[in-house]
């Protein structure tokens, strides 16, 4: 048997246990996750008869092994293409007809968690839901705290935030945001330079945050666009769409948009009252699309992503060097990119590192 631990519960972990689960017979894969939730950032919330996608908001077919992924390995049942262009606006908030490169944008009837969902599904993996780790330790065969990078019988341990310990695992791979995977590691009980290496690099990718308001109306727009980005990162809000552009999410004749508010902004009010909050970027979405109806929903939700798009991506040295002592990271930051396709792509590819490492 070879134990295999995951913390975290992202895409990026998601197609990495999958890749495993069906490439090694031996494996026996475990999850930590500290959430209530799979998939992460790309994640779906329902209220009453919505469904909507309030972090990621659609997948794109940049990547030709996540496109067979989606739409042949997995059930493409409930896979639905995100209807109309991407406008773009400026600071002013004035719209323009748009770039809209992306060949094909996808949700699913049920959000874009389906992706976990389905491919976690499709393995044995054990998935253990809200459990954050809070201690990574390297154990020698004896149970002691091991350095050594090359100690054959050294394996990893984890603490729980209840005080319980996962594991041992012959492999561990750690899939949060920089930040907290950095966080992990600086406090990890594993006495070799290497760690110190990766605290350092890891700890060098930084994060933007975004807030976003969701914004229900009784009503239907009449605009030629699914969605409005900002192209000068100028304004305080960075993008608005329109979950009614996903087959399933919205009754028909309702509005629901999702509007994320530009970094600057998200991080200047981050911890402000919600309410104002959300109130703000209803008056924004109003003046940007404008029609005042807006600056007055009639339900509304938010949700803050203090770790929410990476500004670059890790010094892959150290993370490679890691694999040597059986540690793996992945997610966006490690492909390079604050994509859901990236996250899918690394994950891809961290699977297959580690089953051919085993
Ligand atoms: C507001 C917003 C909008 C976005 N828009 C788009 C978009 O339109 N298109 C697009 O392609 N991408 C978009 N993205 C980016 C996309 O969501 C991410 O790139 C992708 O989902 C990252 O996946 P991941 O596997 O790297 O990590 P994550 O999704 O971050 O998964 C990491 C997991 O680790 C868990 N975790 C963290 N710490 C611990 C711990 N100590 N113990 C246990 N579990 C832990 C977290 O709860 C999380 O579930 C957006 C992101 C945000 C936030």
């Amino acid at each position: 048997m070879t134990d295999v631990g995951i913390v975290g519960a992202g895409a990026g972990a998601a197609a990495a246990a999958f890749v495993i689960d069906g490439t090694v017979p031996d494996a026996d894969v475990t999850v930590l996750e500290k959430s209530g939730g799979l998939c992460g950032r790309a994640a779906t919330r329902r209220h009453d008869d919505l469904t909507y996608d309030y972090g990621a908001n659609y997948l794109k077919s940049d990547d030709d092994r996540v496109v067979e992924l989606i739409t042949e390995t997995l059930d493409d049942e409930g896979l639905v293409e995100v209807t109309g262009p991407v406008y773009t606006f400026d600071a002013d908030g004035t719209v323009s007809p748009g770039r809209d490169a992306d060949e094909h944008k996808w949700s699913y009837r049920r959000g874009l968690t389906q992706i976990a969902k389905r491919l976690f599904g499709r393995t044995d993996a054990t998935v253990h839901r809200r459990t954050r780790v809070e201690t990574v330790r390297r154990v020698d065969g004896a149970g002691d705290t091991d350095g050594g990078a090359n100690d054959g019988d050294a394996r990893w341990e984890l603490d729980d935030a209840d005080g319980e310990a996962h594991g041992p695992f012959d492999v561990l791979l750690l899939n949060p945001p920089a930040p907290q995977t950095a966080e992990l590691l600086r406090t990890a009980e594993w006495d070799d330079p290497l760690r110190e290496t990766l605290v350092e690099a890891v700890g060098d990718v930084a994060y933007g945050s975004v807030w976003t308001a969701v914004l229900r109306y009784p009503f239907a727009l009449d605009v030629p666009y699914y969605a409005l980005v900002n192209t000068d990162k100028e304004h305080p809000v960075g993008w608005i769409s329109r979950e009614e552009c996903k087959a399933g999410h919205v009754p028909d004749g309702e509005t629901l948009l999702v509007v994320q508010a530009s970094g600057a902004w998200s991080t200047e009010h981050y911890d402000d009252d919600p309410a104002e909050n959300v109130a703000a970027l209803a008056n924004h979405a109003a003046d940007i699309v404008g029609d005042d109806r807006l600056a007055d929903p009639a339900w509304t939700d938010h949700q803050g992503w203090r770790y929410a798009l990476p500004d670059a991506g890790v010094d892959r040295g150290p993370v490679d060097s890691a694999r040597d002592a059986g540690l793996y990271l992945l997610g966006d930051w490690v492909a390079g990119e604050g994509r859901l396709h990236a996250a899918l792509a690394n994950g891809l590819d961290v699977g297959e590192r580690v089953a051919y490492g085993l």
